[in-house]
């Protein structure tokens, strides 16, 4: 058999621990075999990472942007332990705020649906897409205690000296304040990124924040959403046939309970944070999640929404066997493989990374699967195989 040619090739960044034996698998048995893979490969393995002083963190952050489409492996965001563990020079940022930070993108997160692993929404059909905002508000919130009774404002002094003031609270005793801000070139960025996957994936978008009580806040977030969709992507929109919508955050959330599904809801970035764990865990697993970072440009990196998998590695360096869930590492190259096919008008390509999810699925569906499915699966008597007999079913039926 002829294998597929690819003319461009997809940024590869490699990651760490149970995700990195599992990368290394996905490439012998599921594409190398089928495709003539051309990749540029950047070890963000923790170990790497310290010896390049997180140089190459950046640099392929840098090639996704001169390609257009990356593949990222899970990776190790270091802490006090890791230190330690890896004897590193510094607490290297965590790779995907690095690379967030250099192409400005917003995280799309969704669900990768197979029956036999149902969700606890029973009407939900259709994977519900979270966007982050991923800037911002809380997160870079300032923070006060107010130990006794005074008068607490917010001050915004211009480059001239010209002052605008606001009065917070006049305390009586003591309490708390909190001053967050964002900005219009981020909410910007966000919003453009939201419309452009909107089109991309064919599903509505909804958006919803609390600008009935803050007026001013969330409020500028709905105006520029609206201000864009209506100069740029409105049209675009009808003749696609979906629809943006905006509600507010609490309409939102009793109306998604009640919904199919199929569409993607865009959050500021609390709403985000919280609303994205709920969703994954009511359509079933973590590990069956994917998640790609969209740049404003239509930049596009995928990878799976869970981590290293850590407790899973330090077994398998014990030589004991594992039962890791490989399917969102897949779809991180599933989603990877199509774009790029998308791009270069490489039909085969988006062809084969088509039937490889769906073959994906279909071995799910068989009852064959990983440990952390058939614990939750309304299967009958599934099959647990361990990670690499996992993938070598997949590689059967392919
Ligand atoms: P994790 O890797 O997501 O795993 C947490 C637990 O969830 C696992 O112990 C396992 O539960 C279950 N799980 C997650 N993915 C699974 C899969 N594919 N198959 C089966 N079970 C799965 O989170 P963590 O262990 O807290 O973090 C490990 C490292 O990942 C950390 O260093 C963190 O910095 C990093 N991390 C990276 C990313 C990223 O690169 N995007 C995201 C999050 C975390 P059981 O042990 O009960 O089987
Ligand atoms: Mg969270």
């Amino acid at each position: 058999m002829e294998k597929i040619k690819m003319t461009t090739p997809i940024v590869e960044m490699d990651g760490d621990e149970m995700t990195r034996v599992l990368w290394k698998m996905i490439k012998e048995y599921l594409l190398e075999p089928f495709i003539d893979l051309h990749t540029e490969y950047y070890d963000l393995g923790l170990q790497h990472r310290n010896e390049t002083n997180d140089q190459v963190t950046i640099d392929s952050a840098l090639a996704t942007q001169k390609y257009g489409v990356a593949v990222k492996c899970a990776t190790i965001t270091p802490n006090a332990a890791r230190m330690a563990e890896y004897d590193l020079k510094e607490m290297w940022k965590s790779p995907n705020a690095t690379i967030r930070a250099i192409l400005d993108g917003t995280v799309f997160r969704a669900p990768i649906l197979a029956k036999g692993i149902e969700p606890c929404v029973k009407n939900w059909e259709a994977p519900i897409t979270i966007a982050r905002h991923a800037y911002g508000d809380v997160y870079k919130g300032v923070e006060m205690a107010i130990p006794k009774a005074g008068r607490a404002e917010l001050v915004y002094t211009a480059e001239d000296g010209t002052q605008i003031k606001e009065l917070i609270h006049d305390f009586t005793g003591a309490g708390i304040i909190q001053g967050m801000h964002n900005t219009n070139k981020s909410i910007e960025s966000f919003a453009r990124s939201c419309f452009h996957y909107a089109l991309d994936t064919k599903q509505d978008l909804w958006f919803s924040t609390k600008d009935t009580i803050s007026k001013k806040y969330d409020h500028t977030f709905k105006d520029i959403f609206k201000e864009m969709y209506d100069a740029e992507f409105k049209e675009a929109f009808e003749k696609a046939g979906i629809e943006y919508f905006y509600t507010l955050i609490d309409d939102a959330v009793a109306r998604v309970m009640k919904s199919k599904g199929g569409f993607i809801w865009a959050c500021k970035n609390y709403d985000g944070d919280v609303m994205s764990d709920m969703i994954s865990s009511a359509f079933g697993s973590l590990a069956m999640m994917t998640s790609v970072l969209v740049s404003p440009e239509g930049y596009y990196e995928y990878e799976a929404a869970h981590g290293t998998v850590q407790r899973h590695y330090y077994k398998h360096l014990k030589g004991e066997e594992t039962s890791t869930n490989s399917v969102a590492t897949i779809f991180a190259w599933t989603g990877a493989l199509k774009k790029r096919g998308e791009l270069d008008s490489n039909q085969e390509l988006v062809d084969f990374a088509e039937k490889l999810e769906k073959v994906t699925i279909e071995t799910i569906e068989s009852g064959y699967m990983t440990k952390d499915l058939a614990l939750i699966t309304t299967i009958q008597n599934p099959v647990v195989l361990n990670s690499e007999e996992f993938l070598k079913e997949i590689a059967k039926r392919l």
